[in-house]
């Protein structure tokens, strides 16, 4: 992509975002993860000389290739796919800036275990499965609070701040919004034990997820494809 190019689509989307969270409050901000995962390294560092500093992929082996490809740049990267157990390791060595994809207990003590043995700690949301999709990962919403405390106690090792959710993939918009409404409400109970990210919107649903009370949001395709 050349810069011309690029510079449009991120100036689009930041007014975008700015007319979204304005319409909730004028105090409301809003982070955005650039999800990297459909482009290359020199729309990275585009993009970055642009003014993008937080980006995000969805597979450990890309995440550990980019940290290491683009280490000279002081880019917080964000992790956001499915993790495998015999894949923490790498992820810990990835050492991310937030782990956003934490999506049940047996995935925390597995590594709470590893990042024991390495000495550190890891920032990570809770992903919530909002919409019920069968294919989707993350806690049901029902049993989300309980989880999220549960994974507090037996993790120390583990600093959860908040959560994140994939919205509902279909058309019908109050759908879409039921599963943000969700989420957040779950949200702004954690808040009170210290959760400050409630992570959900992407390229087709941001500006509903905004108005929904999203604080962070991952935008992939509308900026690199
Ligand atoms: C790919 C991905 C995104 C970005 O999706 P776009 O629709 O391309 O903006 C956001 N969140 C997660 C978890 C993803 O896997």
């Amino acid at each position: 992509m050349d810069r011309m190019t690029m510079q449009e689509r991120f100036d689009h989307l930041v007014w975008r975002v700015e007319e979204a969270r304005i319409k909730r409050s004028e105090h409301h901000i809003v982070k955005i993860v650039a999800v990297s995962k459909y482009t290359d390294e020199k729309n990275i560092r585009l993009l970055y000389d642009l003014g993008q500093r937080a980006f995000a992929e969805s597979k450990v082996q890309s995440l550990r290739e980019r940290v290491e490809k683009l280490e000279d740049l002081p880019i917080e990267w964000h992790y956001i796919g499915r993790l495998q157990k015999n894949k923490i390791n790498h992820l810990i060595r990835a050492n991310p800036f937030l782990m956003q994809s934490l999506d049940s207990v047996e995935l925390a003590q597995a590594m709470q275990k590893r990042l024991l043995e390495h000495g550190v700690r890891m920032e990570c949301l809770m992903q919530i499965n909002s919409s019920k999709e069968e294919n989707k990962a993350g806690v049901v919403p029902e049993r989300a609070i309980e989880t999220y405390f549960e994974i507090k106690e037996s993790c120390p090792n583990i600093r959860l701040r908040g959560v994140m959710t994939i919205g509902a993939y279909v058309e019908d918009e109050s759908v879409i919004r039921k599963s943000f409404e969700t989420t957040y409400s779950i949200f702004e109970k954690l808040k009170e034990d210290g959760a400050n990210i409630c992570s959900m919107g992407m390229s087709r649903d941001f500006e509903l997820a905004i108005e929904c009370g999203s604080n962070m949001i991952r935008i992939g395709s509308l900026l690199f494809e």
